[in-house]
């Protein structure tokens, strides 16, 4: 994505310094191990990449709230956001040439396992430092598992910002590029919401807020400003959005062929993401906007 780069834990710090002179008052840390296995080492590793960094950032830049991105994708071998059990390929009774023929893989999540390591990676996160733990995976039942694991470890004040309404969208292809996180087989609809439907949306964002979610995230922000705006009417917690990378390179490449002028589209879609309700955005444009609005 142009204009967007993984960062050391150096170069971290430097551009959080930045952003946090801008009066961008948070940020969010995605982590890119050097190893990845089938056991998600790299995010509830003590010396994972984002703990090193969270702990640099706090030293470094101690007013920046730092937001927590936990799931497993970004440090599993094979790109899911869970433990996956592969089952048995389907017996094939049929000739050697249809023996031959390579059989799709088949996979399931398993849920539980899961939880548990997402639940030790929140853990080792806010150790670190982390202000704001973000389960962006969507197993079933996580919120409820990172709040007993925290309370657990004392961290009973760290809040949860919960990626409650989270659709499978083609809008996160240019992110799951750079976090080299796409599937490396199947994909995520099993996990992810169905885009046409408005009400699941809400029992989702509902049944985290009983398992004890402190905020809620939509996710993409564009297309769902009306996900936006119904949880914004229905539910009091903190709101927040999530422009997106496709929702970012959409701008930007129109604006690199001169069909836009940039930093007022920019603007307005923050604005509309604003306008629909949300009290956060998570945005590529921070800086940017910051800077604009200052
Ligand atoms: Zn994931």
């Amino acid at each position: 994505m142009p204009g967007v780069f993984n960062f050391s834990v150096d170069q971290a710090v430097n551009d959080a310094r930045e952003a946090h002179s801008l009066g961008v008052p948070a940020l969010i840390l995605f982590g890119l191990p050097d190893k990845k296995d089938e056991v998600a080492t790299g995010a509830w590793s003590d010396q994972g990449i984002v703990q090193q960094a969270a702990r640099a950032l706090k030293r470094e830049v101690p007013g920046l709230i730092l937001i927590g991105d936990v799931c497993l994708c970004e440090y599993m071998s094979h790109g899911h956001c869970g433990v996956v059990r592969q089952s048995p390929a389907p017996l094939s009774l049929g000739a050697a040439a249809e023996v031959a023929r390579p059989v799709p893989a088949q996979f399931e999540i398993d849920n539980d396992a899961s939880l548990e390591l997402l639940a030790r990676t929140s853990v080792s996160l806010a150790r670190a430092g982390v202000d704001i733990i973000a389960p962006s995976d969507m197993m079933d039942g996580r919120v409820a598992a990172i709040r007993r694991a925290l309370d657990d470890a004392r961290f009973e004040n760290t809040p949860i910002l919960s990626y409650a309404a989270k659709f499978a969208s083609a809008f996160y292809g240019p992110f799951r590029e750079a976090a080299d996180s796409a599937p490396q087989f199947g994909d995520r609809r099993s996990y992810q919401m169905d885009g046409a439907n408005l009400r699941e949306a809400m029992r989702e964002i509902e049944l985290d807020i009983e398992e004890g979610a402190d905020m809620i995230m939509v996710k993409p922000a564009l297309p769902y400003l009306d996900v936006i705006a119904a949880a914004r009417d229905r539910f009091d917690l903190p709101l927040a959005a999530y422009q997106v990378s496709g929702e970012y390179a959409m701008i930007e490449a129109a604006a690199r062929n001169g069909w836009v002028e940039r930093d007022r589209v920019m603007m307005e879609s923050l604005l509309s993401i604003r306008r629909s309700g949300a009290s956060m955005i998570l945005t590529y444009y921070a800086k940017e906007a910051a800077r604009l609005l200052s």
